[in-house]
């Protein structure tokens, strides 16, 4: 089978990316390995994501499926602040705005059903090897399908939308994986009932905000409204502090969760769980040369972070967007005689990716300075920040990032063709990613999950 573009996972990058190229006349492939709807993490989202939900047409039915309405995100730590969600007018002034969270099985199924429904062609199974010309050109995968057939899918470009899986850098087509910054974190969620949500100055509208409660660094929670009754609640720990409890992640959960802040504990008195605690421990990656001849990675296939922000959704979605006229041109035969035919798109998304991380690690680092700088110094350029504006075209970095560079004695050198975005890698691990040796790789996930535990253990 052949086709223009070949999209590996159907989730909200993968359909996204297709709804994108769809309006433009390019017609793709799904190939997603799950039956819809599955359960996902990753429920609240930025401004910028709703606003590109918008772009799609699919706002009406945002608000016909009654998906919670986020009007800000409320922190409540040794320093507490409240950043409302926002847009920029025409004239970049910003202007008071609103998003969503999400169910993700509902919303994940919402998208790829519209992908489909648009015309992209849907088939499910899983991608198990890319295909590549001599030269290393990605030319499509093959697919195992459901009843144990394999075919392949010849494309002109692929790209891999497969979350965490992170497809094509498992085979070594793409750089070296890092391990991330928030190595040996761990999070736990369940969806629950009768918590009491955010009533903020906002009254009755703040009910669908997200909060944030954090402890002591990187020891934090998070409460996202999913629908008029269940809320997400997550707890986000080191792994080492995990272990040290010796207690089922049920146990856990349930026993920590209230201590991050007593004013998580009095929202969480009397409340019901509506299904069993999940956990994903180690989910900070990042994955050089993500782009290259035949192919791009969009969204967690390339990298993820940290949770605390809610920016995955936002990233994945923006890139999808972003990379498409980079798709059409690449199917016009323009750039392919470069080595990286979509050079430029990687280099454009790692830099607005840099900035969510610098804006992470501060707020860790110093997380008084963090919140004066929310209130007063940088209040526009962090309301900004917050709901996804990261990237060049918004006038990034702005001075708050270039600030928070400063304080973190941080340098991000873009002029080397190889040597931007360099990974600042695991607290744990310095040595292995360090600034100044970017090619260290650390292996797969599947590797890194295994040693972790192994340490752990040990
Ligand atoms: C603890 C935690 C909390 C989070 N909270 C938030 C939040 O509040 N807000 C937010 O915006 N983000 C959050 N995120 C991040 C968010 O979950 C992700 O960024 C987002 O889901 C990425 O979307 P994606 O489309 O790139 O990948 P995914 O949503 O993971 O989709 C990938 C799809 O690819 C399919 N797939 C994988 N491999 C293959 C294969 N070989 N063949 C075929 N199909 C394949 C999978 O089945 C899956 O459906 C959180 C993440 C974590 C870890």
């Amino acid at each position: 089978m052949k086709t223009d573009v070949l999209i590996i996972g159907g989730g909200p990058g993968g359909s996204a990316a297709a709804q994108f190229l769809l309006k433009e006349g390019v017609q793709p492939i799904i190939v997603e390995q799950e039956e819809f709807p599955r359960f996902h993490i990753g429920e609240s989202m930025t401004g910028e994501a709703g606003a590109l939900l918008r772009r799609l047409g699919l706002g009406q039915e945002m608000e016909r499926r009654a998906y919670p309405v986020k009007h800000g995100v409320r922190v409540f730590g040794s320093s507490s602040w409240y950043i409302p969600v926002s847009r920029r007018d025409e004239n970049w002034e910003l202007q008071l705005g609103s998003t969503w969270s999400v169910r993700r099985s509902d919303f994940d199924a919402l998208m790829l059903q519209e992908a489909e429904r648009r015309g992209a062609r849907m088939i499910r199974g899983s991608a198990i090897k890319p295909l590549q010309a001599e030269d290393g050109t990605v030319r499509g995968a093959t697919i195992r399908k459901p009843d144990g057939t394999l075919e392949d899918i010849e494309a002109e470009v692929t790209l891999d939308c497969s979350g965490m899986a992170t497809f094509l850098a498992n085979q070594r087509v793409t750089g070296p994986k890092y391990v991330g910054s928030y190595d040996k974190q761990i999070a736990f969620f369940a969806h629950v009932k009768g918590a009491i949500r955010d009533a903020g100055n906002e009254g009755e509208t703040a009910k669908g905000n997200t909060l944030i409660f954090y402890k002591k660094k990187y020891h934090w929670a998070w409460f996202i409204p999913v629908d008029s009754e269940v809320v997400s609640i997550g707890l986000v720990v080191p792994t080492a502090e995990f272990t040290a409890h010796k207690q089922s992640s049920d146990e856990f959960f349930r026993s920590y969760m209230p201590t991050i802040n007593p004013e998580l504990a009095r929202r969480t008195t009397d409340i019901e769980y509506v299904e069993a605690v999940h956990v994903i421990p180690n989910y900070s990656f990042q994955v050089r040369r993500f782009c290259g001849k035949g192919f791009i990675c969009i969204g967690d296939a390339h990298r993820f972070i940290d949770p605390i922000f809610s920016f995955g959704l936002s990233a994945t979605l923006r890139e999808a967007e972003f990379a498409v006229p980079y798709v059409l041109d690449y199917l016009q035969g323009k750039n392919r005689e470069k080595e990286n035919p979509f050079d430029e798109y990687q280099r454009f998304i790692e830099k607005g990716t840099d900035n969510l991380e610098d804006m992470v690690d501060l707020f860790w680092e110093q997380p008084f300075a963090f919140a004066t700088f929310v209130h007063q110094r940088y209040r526009g350029e962090l309301i900004d920040a917050f709901a996804g504006r990261v990237y060049e075209c918004e006038r990034q970095p702005s001075p708050a990032i270039l600030t928070f560079r400063k304080l973190l004695k941080r340098e991000r050198d873009y002029d080397h063709p190889d040597d931007y975005s360099v990974p600042i890698g695991s607290r744990y691990h310095p040595e292995r990613a360090p600034l100044w040796e970017p090619n260290s790789p650390v292996g797969t996930t599947e590797e890194w999950i295994k040693e972790a535990s192994a340490e752990e253990v040990a």
